[in-house]
């Protein structure tokens, strides 16, 4: 299983929740998306420590469609850099 991250974001835990105190620190949410199952992507998101969400932070891929002119299909891809070239999921 590959997750592929696409934002690291703080959020609360119990949004929604009454009572919430102010003291409470803001924990990480890891958004990612995950090639697991299927051959499609699915979204998730889970809850990471402060240390994790510094490591996956470096690792945040962009979402890139693209266009294969070898087999003329439009996919998405998920880049680290904008200089990087997507590639397709037909040809590799
Ligand atoms: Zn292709």
């Amino acid at each position: 299983m590959t997750k592929i991250t696409i934002g690291i974001y703080k959020s609360w835990r119990n949004s929604g929740k009454r009572n919430h105190r102010n003291k409470t620190k803001k924990p990480w949410c890891h958004y990612f998306v995950s090639d697991d199952y299927t051959d499609e992507f699915t979204f998730g998101t889970e809850w990471v420590s402060k240390i994790k969400a510094m490591i996956l932070k470096r690792h945040v891929y962009k979402v890139r469609r693209s266009y294969c002119f070898e087999c003329r299909l439009i996919f998405t891809a998920y880049i680290k850099k904008e200089s990087d070239t997507p590639i397709c999921p037909n040809c590799g």
